[in-house]
């Protein structure tokens, strides 16, 4: 059975080929820079294999239709294609990234699932949109396969309501559904579902702490294998340090700077999302940079890590408050899997909860699960790699059935 795996950005279409018999990528392409004069088209066939094949274009895409018709044909080429036609594709799934209230789980999509998806735009008003344009595109060229929506939210629909309310004039949720709803939701599940596997047990019965450092960046506390509070919000804007969002800040920080600097909300919302975080510290959002640049001395390189490594430290305390017991911790996503300071920092000075990495295994990049922890730490530590589209082609398979 071979699925394919979209994720349609607002000016970018990701996608994967798998053959879920033994869940092997057949093909893996960015289609980016849509609506430019000059679109970038990239795949690789059968990638990381002997066989594999970059094929890279650059022309003008017009749409998202016309970009995902020239995946097809790169796909179906009958010299270096890696299936003879689209309807060998027996199911698309797609990342949609805001189910609100609606969605709890993947589901299959129909016109009134894609009702729902745009009745939920004014919570991503960024995201949905796009969503929706590669749901409809895929309908058309690939009429014969499923369409599954899975989205980021989903997982942490079980979120109690004294975790997902804010403290705020209750008619604001009743009349426009102002909660806390969480994101990477398919990220933290999929590592907690590695993670119980490599411990042995099952998912319903570990307390887990994920935490996905990526760009983006999320904490969730999972109680028996369900998610019962995440730092992620309404938006993909509370919580940690990421790489250009601020995470939390005093929700007073907008009246001020309206009042005292004259910004009008969309400056104001646009650089809480995007000249904020790291880069708002220190001016750089690649953890890679800002290493190089403390080596280098430069003192706001390493306030931004600071604060970074210290907001982790106190969520994670939050958390352990949250579950009481806690099984394991588990780092994932670029930083997260790459960078064994700043999971040190993140743990520093958590000895007294039973939380000891090995530093010698922590230094290393993890490039399949590793445990972390050294054999005295109650609390285990994990690093796993996450990988959001082998999660959502998974995701769809089980709803075929
Ligand atoms: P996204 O949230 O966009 O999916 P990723 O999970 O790919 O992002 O993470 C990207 C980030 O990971 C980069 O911005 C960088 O900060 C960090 N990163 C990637 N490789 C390394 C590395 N070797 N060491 C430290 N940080 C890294």
């Amino acid at each position: 059975m071979k699925i394919l795996v979209i994720n349609s950005g607002s000016s970018s279409i990701k996608f994967q080929l798998f053959e879920m018999a033994d869940e092997s990528v057949l093909a893996s392409g960015l289609i980016e820079r849509i609506g430019e004069k000059k679109g970038h088209i990239k795949c690789i066939l059968h990638p990381e294999t002997g066989k594999e094949r970059i094929i890279k274009r650059v022309e003008l895409i017009v749409d998202h239709k016309s970009g995902m018709h020239r995946a097809v044909d790169i796909l179906t080429d009958p010299d270096s294609g890696v299936i003879s036609n689209s309807s060998d594709i027996s199911a698309v799934g797609h990342r949609v990234v805001h189910g609100g209230e609606t969605f709890h789980q993947p589901t299959p999509i129909t016109d009134d699932v894609l009702a729902a998806i745009e009745k939920n735009i004014p919570l991503a008003p960024l995201h949905n949109p796009p969503n929706l344009d590669g749901i409809l595109v895929a309908r058309d060229l690939f009429p014969g396969a499923a369409q599954i929506a899975v989205f980021d939210t989903a997982f942490h629909q079980s979120i109690p309501p004294h975790a997902y309310h804010y403290a705020l004039p209750y008619e604001l949720y009743e009349k426009q559904r102002i909660r806390k709803y969480g994101f990477h939701g398919t990220s933290h599940k999929y590592v907690a579902s590695e993670c119980a596997s490599q411990m042995g047990k099952l998912l319903e019965d570990l307390n887990l702490i994920p935490i996905h450092l990526g760009n983006g960046c999320s904490m969730t506390a999972i109680k028996n294998g369900r998610s019962v509070d995440t730092t992620l919000g309404l938006t993909p804007l509370e919580g940690l340090v990421m790489g250009t969002r601020s995470g939390d800040v005093d929700p007073a920080v907008h009246a001020y700077l309206a009042r005292n600097c004259g910004m009008d909300i969309d400056s104001i919302d646009m650089m809480l999302n995007k000249e904020s975080g790291l880069k708002g510290l220190c001016g750089m959002n690649d953890m890679r940079d800002i290493h190089d640049q403390i080596a280098a001395g430069n003192e706001r390189a390493r306030l931004a890590l600071e604060v970074q490594t210290y907001r982790n430290r106190k969520y994670v305390g939050a958390y352990l408050a949250v579950l009481g017991r806690v099984d394991a911790i588990v780092f994932t996503a670029g930083i997260g899997e790459n960078d064994g300071v700043v999971r040190a920092k993140t743990l520093e000075g958590l000895e007294p909860f039973g939380i000891i990495l090995d530093p010698v295994v922590n230094n290393q990049r993890v490039r399949e699960p590793l445990l972390l922890s050294s054999t005295e730490s109650r609390i285990q530590v994990w690093g796993i790699p996450t990988n959001e589209e082998l999660a959502i082609a998974r995701e769809a398979k089980i709803v075929l059935g």
